[in-house]
């Protein structure tokens, strides 16, 4: 993915879910996406390899959806960055996911954090994803 299609990817998930697109910054040096609620933005680079592009943008974007859901309440840290992974958020991951692959088992939760995967395998058994 690059950069113009991830950032044509984030308006269009915005447009999707009635919110603020967050802007993109495309950096040289990110080795995993990060979310700032200060800057409104997320940040992603060709160097991010843990998972797909277009995964780390989903899980991104799943933190601006709670925290447009919560009117801008939830909580972050004094620089903008990101909060816990609850289950708000797990919530939020799912309905990205499905308005992206249409079934969110669709999903690669194999990449994503332990705590997540446990959650979902909570939920979801089914879905028979890998934990950490
Ligand atoms: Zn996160």
């Amino acid at each position: 993915m690059t950069e113009k299609q991830a950032q044509k990817f984030l308006v269009l998930m915005a447009t999707k879910f009635k919110i603020p697109a967050p802007k993109l910054i495309w950096s040289g040096r990110a080795t995993r996406g990060t979310a700032n609620y200060y800057q409104y933005s997320v940040t992603v680079g060709p160097k991010c390899l843990c998972s797909t592009l277009k995964n780390i943008l989903i899980h991104e974007f799943a933190h601006f959806l709670i925290y447009q859901r919560s009117n801008c309440a939830e909580p972050c840290s004094p620089n903008g960055r990101i909060t816990p992974h609850n289950w708000q958020f797990v919530d939020a991951l799912i309905d990205c996911a499905t308005v992206c692959y249409g079934n969110p088992a669709h999903y690669d939760w194999d990449t994503e954090y332990r705590s997540i995967q446990a959650s979902i395998n909570k939920r979801f058994p089914e879905w028979k994803i890998k934990n950490g």
